[in-house]
C-alpha cells in the first residue's frame, strides 16, 4: 500500500493504486446504494478520496450524473460564489530542449520561427495586456537552460512587476516552468511570484516516457516530484494540471486526485488550483493522431467531479476550449478563465505575421477581454481581478484554512467589486461598463455586513470618480 506522509509525490501516485482505483469504480458503477453514499459524503463539503471520486466519474446512471452536476454547481456557488478570476498568458520564449511528441515547441521541430523576448520586447507586451485591463499574468516558457535560464525568468518577473502604465499594474504573475531545483523555487518564491503551475501531462508513467521521448523532462520522477521540491522551495501555491487527450482520462483524473491527497498530507496543503487542458491542435502537432482525446459530456463530468472532490480547489480553464464549452464548465465548478489570449511569444503589442506564428497551440476562444467580461456578466458571473489574498499573505494554508471554512468569500466578494469597478472605469466599452454597473449595484447588496457594505460603497465611489485606487 502507498504511503501516505510520504515526502514524495512517485511514492504515493501509485501505478497498481490507480488500476486498482478504475477497477473498483467499474465494479461499482451501477452500484446505486454506494453512489448515493459517496454523494452524501461530497454534500459535506470536505471532498472525496480518488475512489470514491472515481465511482462518481465511472457513473452511467442519468439521473446519478443530474445529481453530481447540481451537486457541483453548489458547492461551486458556496466556495467561489458567483466570482471568476481573469488572466492572460504571457509567453516569454518558445526555445526548448524537449522532445514532447504533442507539443510543438519539441527540439526537433526546425521550422516553428523560435523566439525570446527580450526585456524590452516584455514592457511592450505586458503595457498591451495592462490596457486590455489585466492584473494577473501566468508566464510561460520552454525549457532551455542556456536561452531561458532561471536568471532570465527571474529578470522577467522583476520587469514585469516593475511596469506601471497609466492606471495599470501587474499584481500577480504566476509561473508555468519546466520542472527545477528547490534552490530555484526558492528564487522564484523571493521574487513574488504568484502560484507555481506545472502540468504533469500524464500520471501513466510508461505513457509519459514514451510522450517525452528526450530532453529533461524525460525524467518521469523529477517532473512527478517538482511539487514537492516547490514546497521544499517555500512556494505555498501550486497548480496541478493533466493535458487530457495524452493517456485515458479515468487513469489521469485518478492521478491528479492523488497528487492533490499527497500533498495534502505531506505538506498540510492542497493544490491552489487545478488545470484541466485539452490536447489541441498546433503547428506540426495533429491533436486527431491521439486516441485519447475526451468529448465535451466526459470533460464536463471530469469538472464536476474535481469540483466535488477538492471544493476548495480553484479550477483553470483556458482558452483552448471554445466559448460554449466554456460556458457549461462554469456553471460546474471553474473558478478562473483566461481571456484575449495569444498563445505566440510576443502578438499583444503587435499581431504575428502569419508566417511567422510561434503560437503553441490553436486558441479556440479568440473573443478580446472585453467581450469575455461582458459574456460573464451577461451570465450573473462577476469577473474578478482581485489579488489581495496574495498580497495580504492569504497564500497556502492560509487561503485553504479560509477556503475551507467558506469564509473566503467574505474577503473576495468586496475585492471583486473594486476591481471590476477599476476595469469598468479604466478599460471597459460602453456596454460593459452599463453592464457592470447594475451588477455592481445588485452584487453590493451581497456584502453581508452593513458597516463594510458602506466601505465598499464609498470605495466604489471613490474609483468612479478617479480618487480611490
Ligand atoms: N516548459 C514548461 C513545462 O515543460 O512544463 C511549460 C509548459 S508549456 C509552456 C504549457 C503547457 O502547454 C504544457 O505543460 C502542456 O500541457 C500544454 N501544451 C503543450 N502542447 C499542447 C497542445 N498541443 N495543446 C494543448 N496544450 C498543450
Amino acid at each position: 500500500m502507498y504511503n501516505v506522509k510520504s515526502k514524495k509525490a512517485t511514492e504515493f501516485i501509485d501505478h497498481q493504486e490507480i488500476l486498482d482505483t478504475l477497477a473498483y469504480a467499474d465494479a461499482n458503477k451501477d452500484n446505486e446504494a454506494l453512489i448515493d453514499q459517496i454523494i452524501e459524503k461530497a454534500k459535506c463539503r470536505k471532498g472525496l478520496t480518488h475512489r470514491e471520486a472515481s465511482v462518481l466519474l465511472a457513473c452511467q446512471s442519468e439521473e446519478k450524473n443530474e445529481e453530481i452536476y447540481r451537486l457541483a454547481e453548489q458547492i461551486k456557488k458556496d466556495f467561489y460564489g458567483n466570482r471568476i478570476v481573469m488572466f492572460a498568458p504571457l509567453y516569454l520564449s518558445n526555445y526548448c530542449i524537449n522532445g514532447c511528441t504533442y507539443c510543438p515547441y519539441h527540439m526537433k521541430n526546425k521550422h516553428i520561427p523560435r523566439k525570446k523576448l527580450t526585456q524590452e520586447e516584455i514592457r511592450r507586451e505586458v503595457i498591451a495586456l495592462q490596457d486590455m485591463g489585466h492584473k494577473r499574468l501566468a508566464l510561460e516558457a520552454g525549457e532551455d537552460p542556456k536561452n531561458n535560464p532561471i536568471e532570465y525568468i527571474l529578470e522577467s518577473i522583476k520587469t514585469i512587476y516593475s511596469i506601471k502604465h497609466k492606471n495599470g499594474a501587474i499584481r500577480r504573475v504566476n509561473v508555468n516552468i519546466a520542472a527545477t531545483t528547490v534552490e530555484n523555487y526558492r528564487k522564484l518564491k523571493e521574487a513574488g511570484i504568484g502560484t507555481y503551475i506545472l502540468f504533469q501531462e500524464t500520471y501513466h508513467k510508461d505513457s509519459y516516457l514514451e510522450l517525452h521521448p528526450t530532453g529533461p523532462k524525460h525524467d518521469y520522477d523529477y517532473h512527478t516530484e517538482a511539487m514537492d521540491r516547490a514546497m521544499e522551495g517555500g512556494i505555498d501555491d501550486v497548480g496541478l494540471g493533466v493535458l487530457f487527450g495524452l493517456d485515458k482520462y479515468r487513469y489521469e483524473f485518478a492521478g491528479l486526485l492523488m497528487h492533490a491527497e499527497h500533498l495534502e498530507a505531506a505538506f498540510g496543503v492542497g493544490p491552489h488550483t487545478i488545470s484541466v487542458p485539452r490536447l489541441r491542435d498546433a503547428d506540426d502537432i495533429d491533436a486527431s493522431a491521439f486516441t485519447n482525446g475526451i468529448d465535451d459530456d466526459i470533460f464536463a463530468k471530469i469538472v464536476a467531479c474535481i469540483r466535488i472532490a477538492v471544493p476548495y480547489t480553484g479550477m483553470i480553464v483556458s482558452t483552448r476550449e471554445s466559448q460554449k464549452c466554456r460556458e457549461r464548465v462554469l456553471h460546474l465548478g471553474i473558478s478562473q478563465v483566461s481571456g484575449g489570449s495569444k498563445t505566440s511569444v510576443g502578438g499583444y503589442a503587435e499581431a504575428e505575421p502569419e508566417d511567422e506564428c510561434s503560437a503553441q497551440f490553436d486558441v479556440s476562444d479568440t473573443r478580446t477581454l472585453d467581450e469575455i467580461v461582458k459574456w460573464l456578466m451577461d451570465m450573473d458571473y462577476l469577473p474578478s481581478f482581485c489579488t489581495a489574498c496574495y498580497r495580504e499573505g492569504r497564500t497556502g494554508d492560509r487561503f485553504m484554512e479560509l477556503c475551507k471554512k467558506q469564509q473566503i468569500q467574505n474577503c473576495c466578494h468586496p475585492n471583486a467589486l473594486l476591481t471590476l469597478k477599476e476595469y469598468l472605469v479604466d478599460y471597459a466599452s460602453p456596454a460593459t461598463k452599463a453592464l457592470g454597473d447594475a451588477l455592481i449595484e445588485k452584487e453590493i447588496l451581497n456584502v453581508p455586513n452593513e458597516k463594510a457594505r458602506a466601505v465598499v460603497q464609498e470605495h466604489l465611489k471613490a474609483i468612479e470618480n478617479g480618487t480611490g485606487r
